[in-house]
């Protein structure tokens, strides 16, 4: 008798959990399935206001001005950004007829332009005109020269072509094409434009946001890179495109660990090693522990926007995470890139110690990088490292090169930024599904934190693995295609603030 209710109480069980997981499912897809064509009713024609060629040519004189960021700053030259800087008076003549200009200090290029409607929120664009070297490396070469601006066969080469002066492009060839048309926008729009943020953005970004701040502005969103329209990267979507919006980010920070030593003679070292070896001690402890998993409010977002786009089996998974995290994280953590995305990471990048092979290093140091998930804080990881690495003789400070900063509050999907953009995309990029997205690395928007509750992190430009992988890589190139939508993204962007 017992087996008999026993068996039935699991049966009814079961058959409850497979109910709950199928209503949700079907719910989720109902609800994203109306936002998706919501969103395309809404859409607006796209005007053919502008000459692709034309566009590209005049990104290609951008990107033929090489100005590199160096990590050693004294080897930057800062002629080329002044250069720059000139370029875009010659090649956007009405944006500096009509639009207010300031240049603070080498790096720092910002943009007035002056609304119909002074009681409504400015909004603010940002972009970086500097790039990485584009030094080549053992095999990797270029098949056109980095700094060529080389337009064929459909694609515009160069460094800068994807990181990120197509983003300043846009939205300088989209001011200038409106203002031919004698539009002005209902409300106030900014840019600013940093010279420095592949090396920290200290003396552009960091700068003219003090000086926002100073002056009391604030912004109804803030438009900066870190995302792009994702093709083939998530193989659950078959080929259909993906805008990863990033609406979070992730923090950062290097800890400096030092381990003292005595110097002197190799021939008579101590008992207990040298430096080098207590500090690798140290690592080893530190290695050996990576950080839990955890599937992020934003990462968890994104899963269930995917459900109307996905198998019956994942969509079932992507609307159940209450159930399915700790499958879902399994298999992210089977991959370096989705594994970023669910854990605070850590990565022993430098390594001091020792002269000469006869001499006893008195010091080692290593620094070690983190990107921070929303949730950890920087004094939390502190804290923990001082307990795994079990020795008080090795110190641990913020390493202090780049500015430390906690994970970015993350942007709500619900609000207007991340609608307009979704609008958008369904008219200019049809087929396209906008998801929220947690961005791993650090971009220039982070200064701007305290300016704006809206911080969108996208690109219009439709990418594949292989192109991503030229970023700060060999053979950086873009399609014209992706001008020409890019720039149809923007058109429509603008006309709708
Ligand atoms: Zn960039």
């Amino acid at each position: 008798m017992m087996p008999t209710i026993l068996s039935s109480i699991l049966l009814l069980t079961a058959v409850g959990l497979i109910l709950t997981l199928i209503s949700r499912y079907l719910s989720m897809k109902k609800q994203y399935e109306r936002l998706d064509s919501a969103a395309e009713k809404q859409s607006h024609p796209t005007d053919s206001l502008f000459d692709t060629n034309g566009f590209a040519q005049r990104l290609a004189q951008l990107i033929q001005i090489p100005t590199v960021s160096w990590t050693n700053r004294s080897k930057r030259d800062l002629k080329v950004f002044s250069q720059f800087q000139e370029k875009l008076i010659t090649l956007y003549p009405r944006v500096h007829a009509t639009l207010k200009r300031e240049v603070h200090g080498n790096f720092g290029l910002v943009y007035h332009w002056k609304g119909k409607n002074p009681n409504r929120q400015p909004v603010l664009f940002l972009a970086h005109y500097d790039v990485v070297p584009a030094e080549e490396k053992g095999d990797e070469t270029w098949k056109e020269p980095p700094f060529s601006g080389r337009i064929k066969q459909g694609y515009l080469w160069g460094r800068g072509t994807l990181d990120i002066k197509s983003q300043l492009a846009f939205q300088m060839e989209t001011a200038e094409i409106l203002l031919t048309q004698g539009w002005q926008p209902d409300r106030d729009i900014y840019f600013a434009f940093g010279g420095d943020e592949e090396i920290a953005g200290t003396e552009g970004a960091q700068n003219m946001a003090s000086i926002f701040k100073k002056r009391g502005l604030s912004f109804e969103f803030v438009v900066d890179e870190g995302g792009v329209i994702a093709r083939d990267q998530l193989a659950f979507l078959k080929g259909q495109p993906a805008a990863l919006v990033g609406l979070a980010e992730k923090g950062m920070v290097t800890f400096k660990i030092t381990a003292t030593g005595e110097s002197g003679h190799s021939s008579m070292p101590g008992r207990d090693g040298t430096a080098i070896g207590r500090l690798a001690r140290g690592i080893v402890r530190l290695e050996k522990k990576s950080f839990p998993s955890r599937l992020d409010p934003v990462m968890k977002n994104m899963l269930e926007r995917f459900v109307p786009h996905v198998s019956v089996a994942l969509g079932v998974i992507f609307a159940n995470l209450w159930l399915f995290s700790p499958l879902i994280r399994f298999i992210f953590s089977k991959n370096k890139t989705t594994d970023s995305l669910i854990r605070t990471t850590q990565a022993v990048t430098v390594f001091h110690s020792g002269e000469q092979e006869n001499i006893l290093p008195g010091e080692a140091t290593c620094l070690i990088n983190h990107r921070i998930l929303p949730g950890n804080t920087i004094g939390q990881l502190q804290k923990q490292h001082r307990q795994i690495l079990k020795d008080k003789a090795l110190t641990i400070e913020d390493a202090g090169n780049w500015p430390a900063n906690d994970p970015i509050k993350a942007g709500d999907p619900k609000e207007s930024g991340f609608q307009l953009i979704q609008k958008i995309l369904a008219s200019t990029h049809p087929g396209t599904i906008a998801v929220p997205f947690l961005v791993n690395g650090s971009t220039d928007s982070k200064y701007y934190r305290d300016l704006t509750d809206q911080i969108l992190r996208f690109t219009p430009l439709v990418l594949k693995p292989a192109d991503i992988a030229t970023i700060h890589g060999v053979n950086e190139k873009v399609s014209l295609n992706n001008l020409e939508n890019g720039l149809k993204f923007y058109l429509q962007l603008f006309s709708q603030l």
